[in-house]
């Protein structure tokens, strides 16, 4: 896949993604593949990857600031 930021060709990489949920909580979710530009290094989540995130963020404790989630455990 082409990247839509810059052109460049998106490679398969694993990264941590940190996503704030309401106005405190920040979950990080670890290991997470993503396609990512070698070049300006904007990413983009598949869809069924996409889905698997939004089902931890769902499931995430919203008490507590921050929260730390394996892709794994969901996926
Ligand atoms: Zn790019």
């Amino acid at each position: 896949m082409i990247c839509t930021t810059c052109g460049g060709d998106l490679e398969e990489r694993v990264t941590d993604l940190p996503f704030k949920l309401g106005d405190r909580t920040i979950v990080i979710v670890k290991d997470v593949p993503v396609l990512q530009c070698p070049d300006c290094h904007s990413y983009l989540l598949r869809d069924p990857v996409m889905a698997v995130v939004e089902r931890l963020l769902e499931s995430a404790n919203r008490s507590i600031e921050l929260a730390i989630v394996r892709y794994a455990d969901a996926a």
